[in-house]
């Protein structure tokens, strides 16, 4: 059995949890430690299970605490060497990560503790910012967060996976009609800033496959988007496909400041 929590997700922060009996990871870490290790109990898993942190990208959104915890807890962090360097200069992480560098390289699978893992590009205004194909002991996941388009690489993982982590992060009208100075909604909306509802919604109606169970939205503005608004967007792109949410697709949107519930697989 796999579990799925995702601790917080959104600009205030982002950390993800994957485990089962025989080993766990996070998928990057934006809030504090003892935030992570409460959120976790709260769900009866020990702090102590998990064993190694795969990064997304070096926005203090997504690593805030992993300098520290990779000190606490020697951990290892599996990072792009582009992004390993910036986390090297990053105030968070500088210094923090001696002894828990590990280099992935893009679209070649990496392997730890019996998990699979591939890292593929995505477009964003980082360093350099991938998602994760993950094959959790067969169970599989792509993560996909701060993509500010959907790329062919995004669609080749997204259709390997029974799970979706994936982006909806504004819904277009409004962030146009909202208090966002014109030079930031720009930034968000040009390609690589972050995904709207709209652009989730049809790049679901080309990733839809069978064996999709899962679509989890991750990283929902605060100001932008609601967590109905969003739902209701990819609901309906899905049913124009003529897929069922609740039927044939599970949907969830994941909580900005606050554990999800557990999910297990
Ligand atoms: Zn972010
Ligand atoms: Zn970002």
């Amino acid at each position: 059995m796999v579990k799925f929590v995702s601790l917080s997700s959104g600009s205030n922060g982002n950390c993800y949890y994957i485990g089962n009996e025989h080993t766990a990871l996070l998928i990057d870490a934006g809030i504090g430690p003892r935030t992570i290790k409460k959120r976790l109990l709260e769900h009866g898993i020990s702090m102590e299970t998990v064993e190694f942190v795969l990064v997304t990208h070096d926005h203090i959104d997504h690593i805030k605490s992993l300098g520290s915890l990779a000190e606490r807890l020697h951990l290892p962090v599996y990072a792009s060497e582009k992004l390993h360097g910036a986390l090297e200069r990053h105030f968070c992480t500088r210094g923090k990560l001696s002894g828990c560098i590990r280099k992935t390289i893009l679209d070649r699978p990496c392997e730890y503790k019996g998990v699979r893992f591939i890292p593929f590009e995505v477009p964003h205004d980082a360093t350099e910012t991938v998602g994760y194909y993950i094959d959790f002991y067969g169970t599989k996941f792509t993560f996909l967060t701060d993509a500010g388009a959907v790329t062919e690489s995004v669609i080749k993982y997204c259709k390997m996976s029974g799970h979706l982590i994936f982006e909806a992060n504004y819904d277009l009208n409004m962030l146009l009609r909202g208090s966002y100075p014109p030079d930031l909604k720009i930034r968000i909306m040009e390609g690589h800033g972050h995904l709207s509802n709209e652009q989730t919604a049809s790049a679901l109606k080309i990733i839809y496959h069978r064996d999709l169970s899962h679509i989890f939205l991750c990283h929902l503005s605060e100001n932008n988007n609601t967590p109905a608004v969003a739902y209701d967007t990819i609901a309906k792109g899905l049913s124009d496909i003529g897929v069922k949410v609740g039927t044939d697709v599970a949907l969830t949107c994941l909580p900005r400041r606050q554990s999800s519930q557990l999910f297990t697989f």
